[in-house]
């Protein structure tokens, strides 16, 4: 099921994710969504994941991760986040 599969490949790869930006969620789920591969919610600091990333490549997963840990401290697509994408993925372009 893409769901466990997700869950699996989340909880080995999202401790990564956190030591090296030392950012962490309260928590996180995941969810069929549409139109994004995660999101985030700055206020309680929980990230859901898009079950179709099962699908996709580690590579995309990590990318997705990291994209929304940094949005726990920077909301929008700026500058500042950009820069923290750069720091810790530089080859994410
Ligand atoms: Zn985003």
């Amino acid at each position: 099921m893409l769901q466990s599969l997700l869950k699996t490949e989340i909880i080995r790869l999202l401790p990564k994710w956190e030591k090296i930006t030392d950012l962490h969620p309260t928590s996180w789920q995941t969810k069929y969504m549409t139109f994004r591969w995660g999101t985030c919610n700055t206020k309680i600091g929980k990230i859901w994941f898009n079950v179709q990333l099962a699908k996709r490549t580690p590579e995309c997963l990590e990318y997705v991760i990291l994209h929304e840990l940094i949005h726990l401290i920077e909301k929008s697509h700026n500058e500042r986040f950009v820069s923290f994408m750069d720091k810790y993925m530089p080859m994410w372009r």
